[in-house]
């Protein structure tokens, strides 16, 4: 972070006059906060410390002000608040002990986020629904998203058409009186879906005056819900459908989440393809190097493949080649190994947590299967096939570098063919 000094000059400046403000780094870690932080948000002295991420401070948050009653949607409360701290782009205000707090946050020119608070003050005995009576309320039918003004309690003072239409509101039925979440509850109930309804969400987003947020109904509906505060606390709340969107959205990760894995899959014999097994080891080196656990590695190469293709045909091959992507497939059952076809004829086998042992008793079953074979059902003339293979296993792989390891591998296997194909070596051995 080049500007850091800038920051914590900003930082003291802005608690000269009572601003609390925290910087966070562009994977949501804490890493620079003033003393009024500290001050507004009590529960994070002494525990807040370099580097914590967003989610472990917006915990401790949450752990002090809900009620035991609202405890259990703390999971639920924590994932919104992340939202919030990713998405926002306009200032909303809340209460904390006591304290009316505005919050803006801003992404700073270098990727992290910049968060500063100030305490509002509250005017003293404002009159329930003051300010109320100045508002045009046939203005709101004259709004063609969903309407909602709330008093200082959050109770619905009123709404418009479009609001009852929205949230299904029975003919006849008033809502004045009632919360939103009362609402989205009858909603849910009249669906007979009560159960997959959770009370405390729309309250506690609420709270947080300003910030959007999003309302499931049943049939997987979605409300948008914008609110403005009036100074005396009065909610103006537009809500819009979001349906479509939302459907839009997941049709769009759908056909990600599809390419992506075709993108990782290889064509011909449906195992993980060279990216796929190029991104795993990685993956496995970083997660052996934290964890000191060993990991090894396996290839496989069948022998005399080009005769097979030579002799019975390039789609006999490929049926080889898809018979011996199963057997790999089978060997790996019991481990948490990941079997891939990283070339032509070539296969390579990636074995967390294995030593030498384990590496030999993967390959040994791919060996046996081989045998057993019946390669006659590929070619009446096809009688047998083979496969030699080589094991590196890496004990310390913050000694061992992938490409050394993947080199000794292709060693051993190097080694296979030259004293005669159909066998196992294995690297240092
Ligand atoms: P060795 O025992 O030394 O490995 O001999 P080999 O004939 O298997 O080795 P070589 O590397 O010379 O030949 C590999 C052959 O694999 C060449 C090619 O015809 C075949 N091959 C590579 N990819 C495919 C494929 O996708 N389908 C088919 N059918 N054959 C393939
Ligand atoms: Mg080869
Ligand atoms: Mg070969």
């Amino acid at each position: 972070m080049p500007d850091r000094h800038i920051y914590g000059f900003i930082s003291r400046l802005l608690e000269s006059i009572d601003i609390a403000f925290c910087l966070f780094d562009a994977e949501d870690r804490a890493v620079m906060w003033n003393d009024a932080f500290l001050r507004f948000f009590p529960e994070h002295a002494g525990h807040v410390h370099y580097g914590e991420p967003y989610r472990e401070n917006l915990r401790r948050f949450y752990e002090a002000r809900l009620s035991n009653e609202e405890r259990c949607y703390i999971e639920r409360y924590i994932d919104e608040g992340v939202a919030r701290h990713r998405a926002q782009s306009r200032p909303f205000v809340f209460t904390h002990r006591g304290r009316r707090l505005q919050v803006a946050s801003m992404p700073t020119p270098g990727g992290e986020r910049a968060r500063v608070w100030q305490q509002l003050q509250v005017t003293a005995h404002a009159p329930k629904a003051d300010g109320w009576d100045a508002f045009p309320i046939d203005l709101l039918d004259h709004i063609a998203d969903g309407a909602m003004v709330l008093d200082q309690a959050d109770r619905i003072i009123a709404t418009n058409a479009e609001f009852r239409l929205l949230y299904d509101v029975p003919e006849g039925r008033s809502v004045i009186g009632s919360t939103l979440a009362d609402v989205v509850r009858a909603a849910w109930e009249k669906a007979g879906e009560q159960d997959r309804w959770s009370d405390g969400f729309v309250q506690d987003n609420l709270n947080f005056a300003g910030a959007p947020f999003e309302v499931e109904l049943p049939g997987g509906r979605w409300r948008r819900v914008i609110a403005r505060r009036s100074a005396s606390g009065i909610g103006y709340f537009t809500h819009s459908d979001l349906t479509e969107l939302k459907r839009q959205q997941a049709a769009l990760k759908r056909a990600l989440d599809e390419l992506s894995a075709i993108a990782a899959t290889d064509g011909l014999t449906g195992l993980a393809n060279w990216r796929r097994f190029d991104a795993a080891i990685k993956a496995e080196w970083e997660r052996s190097a934290r964890l000191g656990t060993p990991v090894a590695l396996l290839v496989i190469d069948l022998d005399h493949f080009k005769s097979v293709n030579d002799r019975f045909g390039h789609a006999a091959g490929d049926e080889c080649l898809r018979r011996l992507a199963a057997a790999t497939t089978q060997a790996v059952k019991r481990s948490a190994g990941l079997a891939a076809r990283t070339g032509g004829e070539e296969f390579a086998i990636l074995l967390p947590d294995a030593g030498n042992a384990e590496s030999l008793a993967v390959a040994e079953e791919i060996a046996q299967i081989v045998r057993m074979e019946a390669w006659t059902e590929v070619h009446p003339e096809l009688h047998a096939l083979t496969v030699s293979m080589g094991i590196c296993a890496v004990r310390d792989t913050t000694a061992v570098s992938i490409q050394d390891a993947m080199g000794r591998a292709d060693a051993a296997l190097y080694r296979a063919k030259n004293q005669g194909r159909n066998r196992i070596e294995v690297d240092g051995a």
